[in-house]
């Protein structure tokens, strides 16, 4: 449950009720909002009645969570989370959408990585996305270079100003893929490895967490709530597609209609994969203009400097000059859809 506090309550109301629920067991969170302070109240609510909370000094009322997620819940926080960065990058909320793009994994070219960080830079894209551990479902696949791919990420950001996205498949390397990454890839295989969701939980880098190829909503916004429970409140969603039965033709099926399901019920940002959520080149540019059109914050998108010859998801990634022709079409897209979000939506405070 949350317990919002009047505009008037007192430090001693707040902490009386922070009183009451600690001795009840709860795990008591507080926001203090520009208006209103609340509480967030995480415990077995059957030891401590609403009504007694209610009935309390300075409390104006107690709203019950009805979905099992609690910190990513729209009940929990009515306004759209925005996760800033130090460059003033955001996120989240009525802002402009953001691109995160680069090949699959990180190769032992450097010059092909620096190519595609610099079209992306060049195309106004925010993030370089890379990975140095990938998950393979052959063990006789690439599966990345490790560190070394960590170094070439860091160079390129040094040369381009880029942020850098890039997975984490292992809390033994956690600190090693901190040290390089602005924002911290949990890959769809993991989105429930709960282990690994508590150690990003307890860093501070914002994380991508990507929807599990067979998961529910519920089951993504509650991996979700695992990273939040444990203390990192900076989670970016991001739909890559489901298993469905016709892989003839695509290799996932893209849930567009999970970016306004999670909308509705998680005020978290939530970006779109249209690389992994079709497994084709050709399907990139119509599924990412559709997630936009469902109010995606963002796209991740593959780009590689040489497709027909990348170790891995050649076959859905964007070579430089389409990428460039799909981002074009794709950035007129959201002049459009930013106009009509800054003329209808009240300002976010
Ligand atoms: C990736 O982003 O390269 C990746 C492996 O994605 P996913 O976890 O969505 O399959
Ligand atoms: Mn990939």
């Amino acid at each position: 449950m949350i317990i919002i506090m009047e505009k008037t309550a007192t430090q001693d109301n707040i902490q009386a009720v922070m009183n009451i629920l600690k001795e009840h067991g709860f795990r008591a969170i507080l926001h203090e909002g520009a208006v209103h302070t609340v509480i967030d109240a995480l415990g077995d609510k059957t030891s401590l009645s609403p009504d007694r909370l209610d009935a309390m000094e300075g409390v104006s009322h107690v709203k019950l969570i009805r979905e099992p997620y609690r910190m990513a819940s729209r009940d929990r926080k009515p306004e759209d989370t925005v996760i800033e960065f130090d460059n003033g990058v955001k996120i989240g909320g009525a802002n402009r959408p953001v691109f995160m793009v680069g090949p699959c994994s990180v190769e032992d070219d450097y010059e092909g990585l620096l190519q595609v960080a610099l079209a992306a830079k060049e195309m106004g894209c925010q993030f370089l996305r890379g990975g140095a551990f990938k998950p393979r479902t052959s063990p006789y696949d690439f599966d990345g270079l490790g560190e070394k791919a960590l170094k070439y990420l860091a160079k390129a950001k040094e040369e381009t100003g880029l942020l850098v996205v890039t997975e984490l498949m292992d809390s033994s390397d956690l600190d090693l893929v901190c040290e390089y990454a602005d924002v911290i890839q949990i890959g769809a295989r993991n989105m429930q490895n709960f282990r690994l969701l508590k150690s990003v939980g307890k860093c501070s880098k914002p994380v991508v967490l990507k929807r599990g190829p067979a998961s529910t909503i519920k089951e993504f916004l509650l991996a979700a709530e695992h990273i939040m429970y444990n203390g990192n409140e900076k989670v970016i969603l991001c739909e890559r597609g489901i298993k469905g039965f016709d892989s003839s033709y695509t290799r996932n099926v893209l849930d567009i209609s999970a970016i306004p399901v999670i909308k509705k019920y998680s005020h978290l940002p939530v970006i779109v994969d249209p690389s992994h959520g079709t497994g084709q080149r050709y399907l990139i540019e119509p599924m990412a203009k559709a997630g936009l059109v469902a109010g995606a914050d963002g796209v991740m998108v593959e780009v590689h400097h040489n497709p027909a010859q990348a170790l891995s998801d050649g076959k859905q990634s964007l070579s430089i000059p389409q990428f460039k022709e799909v981002f074009t079409k794709l950035n007129s897209i959201i002049d459009v859809l930013h106009l009509e979000k800054s003329m209808s939506l009240p300002t976010v405070e």
